[in-house]
């Protein structure tokens, strides 16, 4: 059996893992074009100088070698179903048995007038992306960031000691408009705000303003005002890598490459997982689906159960918060369900119909375990006797009356 995995990164690098595991004797082929293995989620880390290069290796030391893997460090240019072949971008051609598509996703440059102008803009997704914004940092003295996700936050913790001023400019009315609610994101805001960044919600960057030299010299929203900036972070978004996958005719929709809860997509022989589908773009779903589609690949049936793949954790400022789902009502048939402290703990449910449809825990997370058990246990909140948030883990062993 020959199989053959593009990406190396959360997906691909768990799914060869998995592949090797379950099949001693296999040929197994990486393509991806990375330098080194790195785990998207630290290198802001690397930028503020916390972490080194190594550091940022997400798997064990000697993965490729242990594995018996043949790394070819070049893109997939197309894929030919009819001679299960991969071209790659040197013209080389990869026959494989089973393929593991696992290309992930890059920034989605949006379409600001003057961006092919201008020097000086940078993503934030690969190492590359991170070895730019260190160095031109350490020269800058006001850098815009547009978008304030997980990504923008990373962005600004990583240039956050570098010397130059930081203006934050983003589209929502707060801070992480994915993952938190209002009340939750004003902890970082205040946070962010008291080490000197300056943020703008409900604002649009409409335009680069080119300067001199070919570097960005400032930006312009979409009101007409304007800002200096000698370097600019893009953080408004992902798109999936599937470009080189459009003439291939395997299923795809408006975000993505399609493909079932076993990573199985529109042609028997190919399998894909993470970032590529343009759903989940999460680090823990993009290993689970991985694993998954390398199992099926391999001959162990397995399925992907995790209806809340959207789980994610953050500690930007040193506060940490978890959010799953959905975590502002979209209307009034959901119900909220919320407790806040004065010392800025801050637990949130909500809920349709007594099914947990999303949640936000910050500063104390204990109360994770709890609620893993509400959704596993698939409880109906809205009969539960006591406060939820007083629950405790004795109450799932027989004691509580749901
Ligand atoms: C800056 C940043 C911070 C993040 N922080 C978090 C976080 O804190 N928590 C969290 O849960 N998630 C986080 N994410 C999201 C998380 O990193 C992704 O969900 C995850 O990396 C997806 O993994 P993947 O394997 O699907 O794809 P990717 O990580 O995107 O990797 C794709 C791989 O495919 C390769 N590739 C692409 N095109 C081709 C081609 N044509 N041919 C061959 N190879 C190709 C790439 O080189 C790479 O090796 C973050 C993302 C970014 C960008």
């Amino acid at each position: 059996m020959k199989y053959v995995v593009i990406g190396a990164s959360a997906a691909g690098l768990n799914g060869l893992k998995t592949l090797r595991s379950n099949d001693k004797n296999a040929e197994i082929v990486l393509i991806a074009p990375d330098s080194i293995i790195h785990s998207r989620c630290i290198l802001h880390r690397f930028i503020d100088g916390e972490r080194n290069e190594s550091k940022l290796n997400f798997t064990e030391d000697g993965l490729i070698e242990k594995n018996k893997v043949k790394w070819l460090k070049n893109k997939a240019a197309s894929v030919a179903l009819d001679n299960k072949t991969v071209i790659l971008d040197n013209g080389d051609k990869v026959n494989y048995d089973k393929l593991l598509i696992a290309a992930g996703s890059a920034t989605n440059m949006p379409p600001i007038k003057n961006i092919e102008k201008v020097t000086n803009v940078f993503g934030l997704h690969d190492f590359d992306d991170a070895v730019a914004i260190k160095e031109n940092a350490k020269k800058a003295k006001h850098i815009g960031i547009i978008g304030s996700g997980l990504i923008g936050c990373d962005a600004i913790s990583g240039v956050l000691n570098s010397g130059a001023k930081i203006s934050c400019f983003e589209m929502a009315d707060h801070m992480l408009p994915v993952n938190l609610d209002k009340h939750a994101a004003q902890a970082y805001e205040k946070a962010f705000a008291d080490k000197g960044v300056q943020q703008y919600y409900n604002v649009t960057v409409a335009e680069f303003l080119p300067g001199g030299d070919g570097k960005v010299s400032g930006l312009k929203l979409s009101d007409g005002k304007t800002f200096d900036c000698d370097m600019v972070i893009i953080t408004t978004g992902l798109k999936a890598n599937t470009d080189f996958l459009q003439n291939s005719g395997l299923q795809m929709d408006k975000k993505g490459l399609v493909y079932d809860k076993f990573g199985k997509t529109s042609d028997k022989n190919v399998f894909a997982a993470g970032d590529i589908s343009g759903k989940t773009p999460v680090w823990s779903a993009a290993v689970k689906e991985g694993i998954i589609a390398a199992n099926n690949m391999s001959g162990v049936p397995s399925e992907m159960t995790d209806f809340f793949a959207s789980k994610c954790t953050m500690n930007f400022a040193g506060i940490p918060s978890m959010s799953l789902g959905i975590t502002t009502k979209p209307d009034d048939t959901f119900i909220e369900v919320v407790s806040a402290d004065k010392k800025g703990n801050y637990k949130k449910i909500v809920h349709k119909n007594g099914e947990i449809k999303g949640a936000i825990l910050q500063g104390d997370l204990s109360y994770a375990g709890i609620l893993t058990q509400l959704i596993r246990e698939k409880i109906d909140v809205s009969r539960v006797k006591k406060p939820l948030f007083n629950i405790d883990y004795s109450d799932f062993f027989g004691e509580f009356k749901f």
